[in-house]
C-alpha cells in the first residue's frame, strides 16, 4: 500500500546531476556536494552517496551534527562544516574527522585546544567575507593575525580557504557584485600557501562563472536538479511529492469550502479531498494560488489549506477515484508542477519547498 503522502527521492537523478555539473566545470576543480539540512530535503546520506557515485569529491554540511550523522553511516570522504565552529561543537568535529569554518583567532585556538587534548590533527578552511555581510574574515589585518595563530598551533592544520557569493543569481548589479567580491578573494587569499584549496562558487555562480571554479566549487541547489539561473547543462529534479484523494464529492451552488469560507461555488463543481495539508509541509500561503495534478489534469485548489487535508476542484477532470494520487510537485500526463512553481504561489524559494517535507510525510528511495 502506498503511504497516504509521500516524497519519492530519485537517486538517479541526483548521480547524473553530479556528473552533470562535474563536465560543466573546469577539469582542474574538485566538486563539493552540499548535503545540508537533510540533503535539501532529499535525505543526507543518501544524497551524499549518490553524489559520490557521481564524482564528488568532498561534502559540504551546515553544522558539526549533520557531519557527524554522516560519519556514522560511514562515510569517509572529506566533509566541510560550512557553518563557523562553535566552542560546544569543536570537539565532536575534530574526534569525526571534520574540517572546520574558522573566521576568528579565538576559533582557531578552540580547536588547537580539543586537537592537542585529543592528540589528532584538526583540518580547517578559512572563511572570508568579501560581501556576504554573514561570517568570516574581511580584512588584511584579521587575515595576518589569524595566519600568525595557525603558524603557533601545531595540532592544527589550514588545507582551504573560501568565501560566499551574495548575488551570483542576481541581475547585472548582482553579477558586477560578484566579481568584485571575487576580486576581493583573489586579493585576501594571494599570500596563503599554494597547496590551500581555494572555493567560492555555488550553484549560481558555477553555471555563470565557470572561470572562478578555482580548485574546488560547491553544489547544492543545482544537485538536485534546480539551478538558480538558466543553463544549459539538464539538470533534473529528484524529488517528487504526491498524495491521495480520500473523498470525493458533488457541492451544489452555494457551498462553501474550508476555514473562514473563503471560497465558495456558484455552480455545481466536484471537489477533491486530499490527504496534504500544512502539517505535511504544504505551504498555507501557496493555496490561493496553487494547482494539484489530478489524472494529468491541472486541480485547482479551493478553500484554505487545512492542517491535514486539501480539496481541490475536478469538475473538469473525468474518472477520478478515491485512493488515485493527487501531486504536488511531479509530473503526470503532459503537466508538471515544479518546486519553482509552488515556491511562487507561496511566496517564497525552491530552496525552502523541497525543504519543508513534514515529519509524518514518507520518503522513498528510487
Ligand atoms: C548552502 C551553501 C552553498 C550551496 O548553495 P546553493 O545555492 O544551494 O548551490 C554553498 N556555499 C555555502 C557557504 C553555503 O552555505
Amino acid at each position: 500500500m502506498i503511504p497516504r503522502n509521500r516524497r519519492v527521492i530519485d537517486l538517479t537523478n541526483i548521480e547524473n546531476n553530479m556528473k552533470l555539473l562535474r563536465s560543466a566545470t573546469p577539469p582542474q576543480a574538485k566538486m563539493m556536494a552540499v548535503v545540508k539540512a537533510d540533503g535539501y530535503g532529499h535525505g543526507a546520506a543518501e544524497a551524499a552517496e549518490a553524489a559520490i557515485r557521481g564524482g564528488a569529491d568532498m561534502l559540504a554540511v551546515a553544522s558539526v551534527s549533520e557531519g557527524k550523522e554522516l560519519r556514522d553511516k560511514g562515510i569517509g570522504i572529506p566533509i566541510l562544516v560550512l557553518g563557523a565552529v562553535t566552542h560546544y561543537d569543536v570537539k565532536s568535529g575534530v574526534e569525526s574527522h571534520l574540517i572546520q569554518t574558522v573566521c576568528s583567532e579565538e576559533m582557531v585556538r578552540w580547536c588547537e585546544e580539543e586537537a592537542a587534548a585529543l592528540q589528532q590533527q584538526a583540518e580547517v578552511h578559512l572563511k572570508i567575507d568579501t560581501g556576504m555581510g554573514r561570517i568570516g574574515i574581511a580584512t588584511e589585518e584579521q587575515r595576518d593575525r589569524i595566519l600568525a595563530v595557525l603558524d603557533e598551533c601545531s595540532h592544527v592544520r589550514m588545507t582551504g580557504a573560501f568565501t560566499h557569493f551574495a548575488d551570483a543569481d542576481g541581475d547585472e548589479d548582482g553579477i558586477s557584485y560578484t566579481r568584485r567580491q571575487f576580486q576581493r578573494f583573489r586579493e585576501l587569499t594571494a599570500p596563503l600557501p599554494s597547496d590551500v584549496i581555494l572555493h567560492c562558487c555555488n550553484s549560481a555562480a558555477i553555471h555563470r562563472f565557470p572561470e572562478m571554479a578555482l580548485d574546488m566549487v560547491r553544489a547544492g541547489i543545482s544537485l538536485y536538479g534546480y539551478p538558480p539561473v538558466p543553463t544549459e547543462t539538464e539538470l533534473l529534479p529528484c524529488m517528487t511529492w504526491s498524495a491521495t484523494i480520500s473523498y470525493i464529492k458533488e457541492l451544489p451552488p452555494g457551498s462553501f469550502v474550508s476555514y473562514g469560507r473563503t471560497y465558495r461555488n456558484d455552480q455545481t463543481i466536484r471537489a477533491a479531498t486530499i490527504t496534504c495539508g500544512y502539517g505535511d509541509g504544504y505551504f498555507r500561503s501557496a493555496g490561493a494560488k496553487g494547482y494539484v495534478l489530478i489524472a494529468g489534469k491541472r486541480a485547482k485548489i479551493i478553500g484554505r489549506v487545512c492542517m491535514d487535508q486539501m480539496m481541490a476542484d475536478i469538475t473538469d477532470i473525468d474518472n477520478v477515484s478515491v485512493g488515485d494520487e493527487a501531486i504536488m510537485i511531479g509530473r503526470s500526463g503532459s503537466e508538471k508542477i515544479t518546486a519553482e512553481d509552488l515556491a511562487s504561489w507561496a511566496g517564497t524559494i525552491s530552496y525552502e519547498i523541497l525543504l519543508s517535507s513534514g515529519s509524518r510525510v514518507e520518503r522513498i528511495f528510487r
